[in-house]
Parts: structure tokens; sequence; C-alpha cells
């Protein structure tokens, strides 16, 4: 369906699982190459297990985006394999530790905009000098945390780091424009992950028991929480010339969730 990506070199961050994970899938069955970033070994590795499994073509690294010189080691690994940088889907994320503010810890604090939101910013860094030379795509995982005010109380740091991509994304847009790269963010809603795993929610934000979870049935479209693969599609057209003439751009991808 979007043949313009057979052979284009991609590198993915949170590809262990999730939305990256899928999205990795997706672009190895359009006959794309894909490094693989992602902090668990384990989960990293069973998604190229499974690639390499379909005859698709990746590579692994084993990286903590909050950390520059592994973020840069990641593209020169990718680039030294395969010769060319294309798209880049910055994707990996945490909740994180979940707490009412006056109870927030600032290293808790710090830790979700380390990976979130300093993340990306290294994730998109040190991906210009490779993709400048032909221009390329980078799509960013945002959420709809980023721009509306949720149930999901206890979540500010999350949602702050939400917002900051997006700003992030708009910006790198225009500047990068000039080299022919596109950035957009991407904002789902609820989709059925493992995301659930690394949320810490504090005794105190218990103590006020308000709910952290969506509740169940909150999307129109479905009446259940997207999956990994409904994003992964999204991610692909922006990845493809298909979508050319669209930067700058925050995408929902909701199920009109975040219309309630
Ligand atoms: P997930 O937990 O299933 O996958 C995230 C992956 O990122 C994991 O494999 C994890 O090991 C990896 N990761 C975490 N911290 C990392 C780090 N510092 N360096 C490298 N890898 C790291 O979760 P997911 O839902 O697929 O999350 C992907 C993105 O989607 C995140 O940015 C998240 O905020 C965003 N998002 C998720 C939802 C949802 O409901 N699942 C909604 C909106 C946005």
């Amino acid at each position: 369906i979007l043949p313009d990506l057979k052979d284009k070199v991609a590198l993915i961050t949170g590809a262990g699982s999730g939305i990256g994970r899928a999205t990795a899938i997706m672009f190895a069955q359009q006959g794309m190459k894909v490094c693989l970033v992602d902090l668990k070994d384990e989960r990293r590795e069973q998604t190229k297990q499974e690639i390499a499994a379909a005859g698709g073509q990746c590579i692994t690294v084993d990286v903590d985006i909050s950390d520059p010189a592994r973020v840069e080691e990641a593209y020169a690994q990718t680039v030294k394999t395969w010769g060319r940088l294309d798209v880049v889907f910055a994707n990996a994320g945490i909740n994180g530790v979940l707490a009412p503010i006056e109870d927030m810890k600032p290293e808790d604090w710090d830790r979700t905009l380390s990976v979130n939101l300093k993340g990306t910013f290294f994730c998109v860094k040190y991906a210009i000098p490779h993709m400048k030379k032909q221009g390329g795509s980078i799509i960013v995982t945002s959420s709809i945390n980023g721009s509306r005010a949720f149930s999901g109380f206890g979540m500010t740091a999350y949602s702050t780091s939400k917002a900051g991509q997006v700003a992030f994304a708009k910006m790198a847009s225009l500047e990068l424009a000039r080299y022919k790269i596109r950035v957009n963010a991407i904002c789902p809603g609820s989709i059925e992950t493992n995301i659930g795993e690394n949320t810490k929610p504090t005794p105190e934000l218990e103590k006020i028991k308000i709910p952290v979870k969506y509740p169940e049935g909150s999307q129109p479209l479905e009446h259940a929480a997207g999956q990994p693969e409904q994003v992964a599609s999204l991610v692909a057209f922006l990845a493809s010339d298909a979508s050319n003439h669209i930067t700058g751009t925050e995408l929902f991808i909701d199920g009109a969730e975040s219309l309630l």
C-alpha cells in the first residue's frame, strides 16, 4: 500500500513493546530496514526474532534514550549497517511516578521529563546530521494528555512532558523544513500496551482515591482501548511519501476519546 517505504531505513525507540513493537513489525512488513531501540533486552530481542522469522531486516541497540551518548551510538550503528537514515519514530516513553503535585518528588518529576521530553530532544538532535543529507520523516509519540486534562490524576509530569513534545515537534518542523525533514507528533488515546507496568502511583495518590485509569468504554468509536497496530498504521502513513505535505501537526488517534 505504501511502496515508497521499501528499503527505507528507520530507527524506532521503545521497539520492544506496545506501539513501538507494532510499528517495527509493520515497517519490516513494508520492506523497511529497522533499528530497534529499547532498554529492555528481552523484549527488544523478541521483536527482533519476530521480524527476522518473517524475513525482515533489523538490528537492535541497547539504549536508554535519556542518555545522549547511547542515542548517538544507535544512529551510528544504523548508518554503519545500512548507510542512511530516512525515518525516526521517537516513541519510547513512561508514565513514571504518579503523585499529587504537593507530594511529587523532584527526582521523580525529573525522570519522567528526562525520558519523555529530553529523550525526544536527543532522538531528534542526533538524527539530523544523518537525515539532512536526503530528508526524511520524524514522528514523535505524544498523547491526548498533552493538550487535554483528563482523569489521569497524578499525571502532571507525564502530561507536561507530552505537551512539551508537541511544542518541540512543531518548532523542529519549522527548523528542519529546509532539509526536507518533516516532523509530526501523534497523540494516541488509551491504547492496550504494557505502559501500565512502569506506572507507579504513590500511596499519597491512592489515599485520595482519584482514579488513575480511563473508564472502560471511554472511546466512542471502539468502546474499548485502541490497539497498537492501529497507531502503527498512522505512523507508517506519516513515514511514507503519501504524507509528504504534512509537517508540524499533532494528529489525534483516539476514537474521539479526547472529545468527551
Ligand atoms: P509500552 O510500555 O508497551 O512500550 C514502551 C517501550 O519503551 C517499552 O518497551 C520500554 O522498555 C521502552 N522504554 C521506556 N523507557 C525507555 C528509555 N528510557 N529508553 C529506551 N526505551 C525505553 O508503552 P506504549 O504504550 O507502547 O508507549 C509508547 C508511547 O506511547 C509512549 O511515549 C507513551 O507515552 C505513548 N502513549 C501511550 C498511550 C497508551 O495508552 N498506551 C497513550 C498515549 C500515548
